[in-house]
Protein backbone atom coordinates (compact mmCIF):
# COMPACT_ATOMS: atom_id res chain seq x y z
CA UNK A 1 0.00 0.00 0.00
CA UNK A 2 2.71 2.43 0.75
CA UNK A 3 4.68 1.42 -2.24
CA UNK A 4 3.16 3.76 -4.51
CA UNK A 5 3.84 7.27 -2.84
CA UNK A 6 7.35 5.77 -1.86
CA UNK A 7 7.97 5.45 -5.64
CA UNK A 8 6.95 8.41 -6.85
CA UNK A 9 9.33 10.22 -4.84
CA UNK A 10 12.44 8.27 -5.17
CA UNK A 11 12.02 8.89 -8.57
CA UNK A 12 11.88 12.25 -8.35
CA UNK A 13 15.26 12.43 -6.02
CA UNK A 14 16.91 10.72 -8.88
CA UNK A 15 16.16 13.52 -11.21
CA UNK A 16 18.67 15.69 -9.86
CA UNK A 17 21.48 15.11 -11.82
CA UNK A 18 24.43 16.81 -13.74
CA UNK A 19 22.73 18.49 -17.14
CA UNK A 20 24.33 16.80 -19.95
CA UNK A 21 24.24 20.91 -21.71
CA UNK A 22 25.04 23.52 -18.85
CA UNK A 23 26.42 21.00 -16.50
CA UNK A 24 23.99 22.88 -13.97
CA UNK A 25 22.61 19.96 -11.26
CA UNK A 26 18.95 20.27 -11.75
CA UNK A 27 15.56 17.52 -12.36
CA UNK A 28 16.77 16.80 -15.84
CA UNK A 29 14.63 15.12 -18.85
CA UNK A 30 15.73 13.04 -21.37
CA UNK A 31 14.59 15.44 -24.29
CA UNK A 32 17.99 16.13 -25.41
CA UNK A 33 17.87 15.80 -29.75
CA UNK A 34 19.82 12.09 -28.40
CA UNK A 35 18.33 11.75 -25.44
CA UNK A 36 20.48 13.28 -23.61
CA UNK A 37 19.57 14.37 -20.12
CA UNK A 38 19.11 17.73 -19.94
CA UNK A 39 17.84 20.39 -17.57
CA UNK A 40 14.56 22.65 -17.53
CA UNK A 41 16.45 25.59 -19.05
CA UNK A 42 18.14 24.04 -21.75
CA UNK A 43 14.65 22.11 -22.92
CA UNK A 44 13.40 25.57 -22.81
CA UNK A 45 16.36 26.60 -25.44
CA UNK A 46 15.34 24.04 -27.89
CA UNK A 47 11.54 23.44 -27.39
CA UNK A 48 10.95 22.10 -30.54
CA UNK A 49 13.22 18.99 -29.68
CA UNK A 50 11.78 18.83 -26.28
CA UNK A 51 8.39 18.80 -27.68
CA UNK A 52 8.86 16.57 -30.09
CA UNK A 53 11.28 14.03 -27.52
CA UNK A 54 8.38 14.84 -25.23
CA UNK A 55 5.85 13.65 -27.79
CA UNK A 56 7.96 10.42 -28.72
CA UNK A 57 8.20 9.17 -24.75
CA UNK A 58 4.13 9.73 -24.79
CA UNK A 59 3.73 7.56 -27.90
CA UNK A 60 4.78 4.08 -26.38
CA UNK A 61 8.09 3.68 -25.30
CA UNK A 62 10.11 2.00 -27.70
CA UNK A 63 13.04 1.59 -25.80
CA UNK A 64 15.16 2.53 -28.46
CA UNK A 65 17.61 3.78 -25.73
CA UNK A 66 18.06 1.40 -23.02
CA UNK A 67 17.98 3.85 -19.81
CA UNK A 68 15.67 3.49 -17.59
ZN1 LIG B 1 21.12 22.58 -18.71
Amino acid sequence: MSERAGRGFIIEAENHQQCDFCGKIAELRPYGPRGECICFDCAMKDEETTKAQFAKRLSGGEGENSEQ
